[in-house]
């Protein structure tokens, strides 16, 4: 390939404690934990709103946060954000959860489908409150290194190309845009054909304002409508990794033709596209190679480095905890991440991406950089059990409790046992 060399003297812009690349809900729960524990903290999201996935890319479902034995499991910012989203916009929460853990028994599992864009308001008011600092329309492009360790961050933004340095620095841009060119190893995934938006028509607009409920408006419209395990992928249409600009491009224009085309078979007075998801609904694009990989084969351990418990949000029991370990690496020591890019494998890391997890590793990579930075050590090397305090007092459980724990322990995701895996 040809190439171009560019040398481009940039201005330093500021210096903070915490850089967090990236305003998804992993993004923005580690500026509000970072800022709140005192750092200086500057968040840099590439598009007009907060939230990423969970609002721009409209996937407005808190998937569920208990162990479908009525036992919750995930709680910290994501039972605050879940209940602050039914708080403003309409709320799914089923009755038995509608105020708190169930005193009974029950299998309704607790979830909560919200308005992704009364949420993205939201979000930006949490992240000014905690006393961040947020630029929008702002790329993080290049980290620059010395060695291993990251003095900070190029973005491009309408003010041009301009430098930022940092103590710590956070990538939760969903894609490891910044840690893969800091030379950290990261491991790519595939995508299906999946796109969808939302349009009203007149039967939903009827039916919302018989029942006083706005959300029954909204009636999903796909381009591609393959599901999480990849059911119906057409053999015509490749799965992409979305780390290209190639990629991503085919991506958005094969999708588009098809809802369109399948909108052209539809009264053109009777219905309206009004969300169409403006970032790739891409479920697994990168993750760090991380010091430790989640798979599922790790329900039902514990880990003494675990920084939050989590459960499975498809499949009842499965419990899990997260190690520090898949959001780090030894060798990096003061680059982190979060959320999509946490290191798991297979539906491992399905369980580790998904909003309510997502919250969590934001808040706890955020800590685990706070602790870093006050102890003068390496973000692996923090003292794991002041870290573990520190976030129970944010209201994160860390063990599972062995009571929930069931007799049978195999555990068999979409279908089909995984025991080989123990
Ligand atoms: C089709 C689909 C269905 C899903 N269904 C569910 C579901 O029902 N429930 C559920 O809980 N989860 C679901 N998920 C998963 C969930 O939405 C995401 O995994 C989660 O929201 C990821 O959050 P994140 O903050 O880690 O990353 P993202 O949401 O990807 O956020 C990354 C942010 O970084 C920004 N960014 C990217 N690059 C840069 C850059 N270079 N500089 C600055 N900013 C940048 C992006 O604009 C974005 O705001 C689904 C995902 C998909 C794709």
């Amino acid at each position: 390939m040809n190439t171009v060399t560019i040398n481009k003297t940039v201005p330093v812009k500021a210096h903070y404690d915490v850089i967090v690349c990236g305003g998804g809900v992993a993004g923005c729960a580690a500026a509000v934990t970072a800022a709140k524990r005192g750092k200086s903290v500057l968040i840099i999201e590439k598009s007009n709103i907060l939230g990423g996935l969970a609002t721009l890319g409209l996937i407005n479902l808190f998937v569920p946060m208990c162990n479908g034995r009525g036992k919750q499991i995930i709680f910290g910012l994501a039972e605050k954000w879940l209940r602050d989203s039914a708080r403003y916009g309409y709320d799914t929460i089923a009755d038995v959860w509608k105020n708190g853990e169930p005193l009974e028994y029950t299998e309704e599992r607790y979830m909560q489908r919200y308005s992704p864009y009364i949420f993205a308001l939201q979000l930006t008011e949490e992240v000014k409150d905690s006393g961040a600092d947020l630029l929008f329309d702002c790329i993080a492009c290049e980290p620059v290194m010395e060695g291993k360790t990251c003095k900070g961050v190029i973005t491009e933004s309408k003010s041009g190309t301009e430098y930022y340095s940092c103590d710590m620095l956070i990538d939760v841009t969903g894609d490891c845009d910044v840690l893969r060119r800091a030379g950290m190893p990261t491991v790519s995934g595939t995508n299906f054909f999946t796109y969808i938006g939302y349009l009203i028509n007149l039967e939903s607009c009827a039916a919302a304002a018989e029942s006083g409920n706005i959300r029954k408006a909204y009636k999903g419209v796909c381009g591609g409508s393959v599901n999480l395990y990849g059911d119906n992928q057409p053999a015509d249409v490749p799965q992409w990794s979305g780390l290209t600009v190639e990629e991503v491009s085919d991506y958005l224009i094969r999708n588009q033709r098809l809802m369109l085309k399948n909108l052209k078979k539809t009264d053109r007075n009777s219905r309206d596209v009004v969300m169409l998801p403006l970032m790739p609904q891409f479920r697994t694009t990168c993750h760090i190679a991380g010091d430790y990989t989640f798979t599922v084969g790790d329900a039902y351990k514990h880990f003494d480095d675990s920084v939050c418990a989590i459960n499975d949000f498809d499949h009842k029991d499965h419990l899990f905890e997260v190690p520090l370990r898949t959001l780090c690496r030894h060798d990096y020591p003061n680059m982190l991440t979060a959320g999509r890019s946490a290191c798991g494998d297979g539906y491992g890391w399905d369980l580790l991406r998904v909003i309510p997890p997502a919250i969590l590793t934001g808040q706890a990579a955020a800590e685990a950089a706070c602790l870093a930075i006050d102890t003068g050590v390496g973000v692996a090397d923090v003292d794991i059990g002041k870290l573990q305090n520190t976030l129970e007092g944010d209201d994160i459980m860390i063990h599972f409790p062995d009571s929930y724990v069931p007799e049978d322990k195999t555990v068999i995701i979409h279908g089909v046992s995984q025991n080989g895996h123990f």
